[in-house]
């Protein structure tokens, strides 16, 4: 694993928990010398990261679109911001450029890109895994309407070991680090 994508919120949340967990998400990232892949900009949890990485002398992949460059402030920090056309491009990037996927509590933006990872991984080929830092718990809503497709048959189990998820960011590395992708059918 050379590169790891954060999707986070580009608000930072109410609790100063968020962007003190995000800081030290993206100072592990950067001192086990792995590139931070996110979506260039400077605000809320995704500039907190950037700025946490960069700190402690990491680099920093920031792709953004031409119109998002003002609203979500692109990071005139970063060593490499690629400035796309359309959101799909921007996914479509993280998905090329990342190794594995980190994912920190955000809002709809941040799931939309987790589960389109993870919808690649299932039709696509994606191999990639996904770790979730459940922080205050904020993801477990999440776990169990994903234990619910589970038990009401829309989605094979075998399909969550693609995902992880922990309270503590270095295990989820260790975790998405050591992740080996076996294939599993959509259908059940
Ligand atoms: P949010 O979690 O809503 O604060 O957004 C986090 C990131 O997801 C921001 O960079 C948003 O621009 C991005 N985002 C929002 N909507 C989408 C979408 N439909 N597809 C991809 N990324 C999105």
């Amino acid at each position: 694993m050379k590169s790891v994508a954060v999707f986070c919120g580009s608000n930072p949340g109410k609790d100063p928990v968020y962007a003190e967990e995000t800081r030290a998400a993206g100072r592990l990232i950067a001192e086990r010398g792995l590139t931070l892949v996110y979506g260039g900009g400077h605000r809320g949890l995704m500039g907190a990261a950037a700025d946490a990485a960069l700190a402690a002398g990491g680099q920093v992949h920031g792709v953004i679109t031409e119109a998002l460059k003002s609203r979500e402030m692109m990071h005139a920090g970063i060593q490499v911001c690629e400035v796309v056309e359309t959101m799909a491009e921007r996914k479509h990037r993280f998905a090329e450029l990342a190794d594995a996927f980190l994912v920190l509590p955000g809002g709809i933006g941040t799931l939309e890109e987790v589960f389109d990872m993870w919808s690649r991984a299932q039709l696509q080929g994606l191999n990639k895994p996904i770790g979730i830092l459940n922080t205050k718990d904020f993801y477990l809503p999440q776990i169990q309407m994903i234990d619910r497709m589970i038990e009401e048959g829309f989605l094979p189990e075998a399909q969550r070991k693609w995902v992880a998820v922990s309270k503590d960011a270095g295990d989820l590395l260790d975790w998405l680090a050591n992740f080996q992708f076996s294939p599993v059918s959509k259908w059940l």
